[in-house]
């Protein structure tokens, strides 16, 4: 896809998910906003072809937008529009949304998935966002090197857990 394709398609999956979040209450209140609280060192992962106004590193091949737990919220990345959750793909190339366990160790919504109300319109807007995202190749790669590596972060989480 090319830059216009990019900039088309992530204007309607922003417009697409717009405010919801997975809570319909602020779940910054559970955490004092815990992964808003990050430094020039820690970055939010930018999807293939994504823009942002904040300062970007490239890291291993991956572009990173830095942040120092401030931003325009109407112009931050899908990554943290949709942070604790991802757009998964199998290796059949089925998508769900899962819990994106590599930031098990700083979000309660993960881990206390079971007792939490969750917002069902965000889910469905997110799988929707999905399946847009993984039309284009570079995306639908890029999800799956992640959807690899939530689930090693899951399974190492379930084997220190067990
Ligand atoms: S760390 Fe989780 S609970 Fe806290 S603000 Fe971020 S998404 Fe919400
Ligand atoms: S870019 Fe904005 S929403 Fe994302 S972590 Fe930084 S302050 Fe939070």
């Amino acid at each position: 896809m090319d830059n216009n394709g990019y900039k088309k398609m992530y204007k309607k999956i922003y417009s697409l998910l717009g405010d919801t979040t997975p809570l319909k209450a602020d779940c910054g209140l559970l955490c004092s906003q815990r992964c808003c609280s990050g430094s020039q060192n820690i970055g939010m992962l930018l999807f293939p072809g994504e823009e942002t106004s904040l300062e970007v590193r490239e890291n291993n091949g991956r572009r990173l937008a830095l942040c120092s737990g401030k931003c325009d919220r109407a112009g931050r990345p899908l990554s943290c529009m949709i942070f604790p959750f991802f757009p998964a793909v199998d290796e059949r190339g089925k998508i769900s949304v899962v819990p994106d366990y590599r930031g098990v160790a700083l979000c309660p919504l993960i881990t206390n998935s079971e007792v939490i109300a969750f917002n069902g319109r965000f889910f469905k807007k997110l799988l929707k966002a999905g399946k847009l995202l993984a039309k284009d190749s570079g995306c639908r790669e890029f999800m799956k090197e992640i959807t690899g590596e939530i689930n090693e972060a899951k399974e190492l989480y379930s084997r220190l857990e067990g």
